[in-house]
Formats: C-alpha cells, sequence, structure tokens
C-alpha cells in the first residue's frame, strides 16, 4: 500500500462503513460486499472485479488495528479525502513537508522498494492508473550464470549458449496450485481475506487464517506436478555475447536478460562469471598475452632473429640483440588480447637460455676453446667479499 493510496482512497466509503465503525461492522460490510463482487459469482465482469479488489484492499487495512490507526493519521496529517493531493504536481519541490526518513525506516522491505512505492505513489500519475500493490510493476529479478571459455575464446570474445533456470509460476496449473481443469474455491472460513481476527477483550489481532494458510483459497485436488504450491521452474537457453578480452574470474553484466518482471515490469539483468581455462603456451596478464621461448646461448651472446609462436596466427620474428640475459622479455606489439577500445595489447616474450645437455666431440672442443679465450676474475669473487663483510 502506497501513501498516495492512503491519502487518496477512501476506505470507509469503499466498504460503507462510518468512520467510527467497529472492527465487527467493517467485517460484516466487507464479507456482504466481497460475497457480492467475488470473481467467482461475477465471471469476467471487470467492474466486479475491479470492486472485488477495492473492497480487499480497503478491508485490509481497516481490519489491522494497527494500519488503519496509520491510515487514519496520514489522512488527518496530509488532508483527506479524494483530491486532496489530486494536484500533487504543484507541491512538488516545495513545501512538501514530509519526513522521508520516517517513512523508509523501520520497514521490512528493501529500501529501493518503498521508494520506489513512495515515488509511484506520489509522483508518478498515470491518468488515475490503479497503484495496489499486486498490480504494481515489479522489475525481474538478476540471474546468475557461470561459463568455462577456452584460452583463445576469452581472448577473441565468444558467443556462448547459457541455460537459465528461474522460479516461476508452474505451468501446469498457472499458479494456482489446483490440478489442471479445476479452480481453488474462496476459503469459507476467511471468506477469502486470508486473515482471521482474533478478538480478546477490547483487543482485535488480525492473524493468518489457518484452514487456508493466509492465502484465502484452498485447493482441493492439488496439482500433481507442484505439489500444490503453484511454483515452479522456467528454463530457456539463450546465447550471450562474452566480449573479447574477458579474463578469468570477471563477473559481465547482460542487461535485460534476466527474469522477467511482473505486471510490465521491465526484466532484471544477468551476470555471467567467466571462467577461462589456462593455455599450454601462452598466458594473460591483463592485455597482454605472455609466452616464454627458449633460446642457445651462442643466440642470447651474439644476437639473433628468432620466431617466436602467436596465438592463432603465423609466427612472427623477434631480433634479439647481442648479449641478451636469460629471463629478459622482449614486447611484440598488438599480438596480445583485444582492448575494450578494439585495439589490442602486447605478446609479452621472455627469452630463456638452455644449456646444451649432450655435447659431441666437436662441440666439446669448441666449448673448451670458448672457456679458455674468455677466461678472467672468479665471476662469484665479488660476491663472496660482499657476504662476508655484512
Ligand atoms: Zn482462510
Ligand atoms: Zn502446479
Amino acid at each position: 500500500m502506497s501513501t498516495k493510496d492512503y491519502l487518496e482512497k477512501d476506505y470507509y466509503a469503499v466498504l460503507g462503513v462510518p468512520k467510527n465503525a467497529t472492527s465487527e461492522d467493517i467485517k460484516k460490510a466487507y464479507r456482504k460486499l466481497a460475497r457480492q463482487y467475488h470473481p467467482d459469482a461475477n465471471p469476467g465482469n471487470k467492474a466486479a472485479e475491479d470492486r472485488f479488489k477495492g473492497v480487499s484492499e480497503a478491508y485490509d487495512v481497516l481490519s489491522d488495528v494497527k494500519r488503519r490507526k496509520e491510515y487514519d493519521e496520514a489522512r488527518t496529517l496530509f488532508g483527506s479525502g479524494a483530491g486532496g493531493f489530486a494536484g500533487a504536481g504543484g507541491h512538488r519541490g516545495g513545501g512538501f513537508n514530509f519526513d522521508l526518513g520516517d517513512l523508509f525506516s523501520g520497514g521490512t522491505g528493501g529500501t529501493g522498494d518503498r521508494i520506489g512505492d513512495l515515488f509511484g505513489g506520489l509522483f508518478n500519475r498515470g491518468g488515475g492508473a490503479r497503484t495496489t500493490t499486486t498490480s504494481r510493476p515489479r522489475r525481474g529479478q538478476d540471474i546468475e550464470s557461470e561459463v568455462t571459455l577456452a584460452f583463445g575464446e576469452a581472448v577473441d570474445g565468444t558467443t556462448v549458449s547459457l541455460r537459465l533456470t528461474s522460479s516461476a509460476a508452474c505451468q501446469a496449473c498457472s499458479g494456482t496450485g489446483a490440478k489442471a481443469g479445476t479452480t481453488p474455491r474462496v476459503c469459507p472460513t476467511c471468506e477469502g481475506t486470508g486473515a482471521a481476527s482474533r478478538n480478546l477483550g477490547n483487543f482485535a489481532f488480525s492473524e493468518p487464517c489457518r484452514d487456508c494458510r493466509g492465502r484465502g483459497l484452498l485447493v482441493d485436488d492439488p496439482c500433481p506436478v507442484c505439489d500444490g504450491s503453484g511454483r515452479g521452474k522456467s528454463t530457456r537457453t539463450i546465447q550471450a555475447r562474452i566480449p573479447a578480452g574477458v579474463g578469468d574470474g570477471q563477473r559481465i553484466r547482460i542487461k535485460g536478460k534476466g527474469a522477467p518482471g511482473e505486471n510490465g515490469g521491465p526484466s532484471g539483468d544477468l551476470y555471467v562469471l567467466v571462467h577461462v581455462k589456462p593455455h599450454s603456451v601462452f598466458g594473460r596478464s591483463g592485455e597482454n598475452l605472455t609466452v616464454t621461448v627458449p633460446v642457445t646461448f651462442p643466440e642470447a651472446a651474439l644476437g639473433a632473429e628468432i620466431k617466436v609462436p602467436t596465438l592463432k596466427g603465423m609466427p612472427v620474428t623477434l631480433r634479439i640483440p647481442e648479449g641478451t640475459p636469460n629471463g629478459r622479455t622482449f614486447r611484440v606489439r598488438g599480438r596480445g588480447a583485444a582492448r575494450k577500445d578494439g585495439t589490442k595489447g602486447d605478446l609479452l616474450v621472455t627469452v630463456q637460455v638452455t644449456v646444451p645437455q649432450n655435447l659431441d666431440d666437436k662441440a666439446r672442443a669448441a666449448l673448451e676453446e670458448f672457456r679458455d679465450a674468455t677466461e678472467g676474475p672468479d665471476l662469484r669473487e665479488e660476491l663472496i667479499k660482499q657476504a662476508r663483510s655484512e
């Protein structure tokens, strides 16, 4: 129930009772009207249906001691009667003495919901459209999903099929909980209100009706598909575009692909958690790809042009300069993963100098010759001195 409902709707008039009516009078009036306008008694009659909803809404508020008090106070404070706020447009932005904090605090519902309620009620005046709690548009829920991509798919982007499961009304019974072909009947105990009131001396308590557990309806023949709960699951498959350059562990939001909204509300969003399988050759460092390539000692010492692999492409030639140390990284521009702007990151190539394992006589002789030719001071000498002095 929104604040606007309280200000605009005269629930006493709807039930045809005076403002000081006792709870017994209210109940009597409601029962009479509910019987008269119940949809089961007026099949296909929209006017009767609307009247029945209005009567139920009025009774919901007036039969609850606490809510009736809030309703009475709201109308006393902010002017009562239909039309009191009909020109709410003129109140916008000034002279509007609401304490928003009061309205938002102390509720059990989400804050977003309540803000929507308030603004929907006060400012979104849609040509006299009804704004009851049940028919208010509601955004669908967000859905979470997961997908595992091959390394290259994550780099280039891809389209994946996702099977999504969300809760929905049971299809077999359209959410009524009654076996197909049967309809639930109005609970005779509470006459469809779902509420039972208990009188304890001067106090009346309202609690959920025990016979129908607050639903207001009874099901004689439960739907075998959902066991009478009316709830089911809906499964659908959608194609989701995964952008190029997505990383392992990243969450992608796909707007409007969540659960459908209710009463014309927008759909929720879909969040896809992405896992990326490792590649046997390449690694990822953000927008850059990484690769480690072996080079021989002569290639590193003398310099060389070497071929390095690229992801999904011909190898590229990389020139490593004379005297390249082990572990040095070179950058091959534009051979990395896609960036958001469509350009590409780089391929980072790290060289690893290999040591020959099986020397033949000729190679051994050449290496010994090299050793003798380059003999100088002991490489470790400086290190040993440093270690001693500290
Ligand atoms: Zn009941
Ligand atoms: Zn069902």
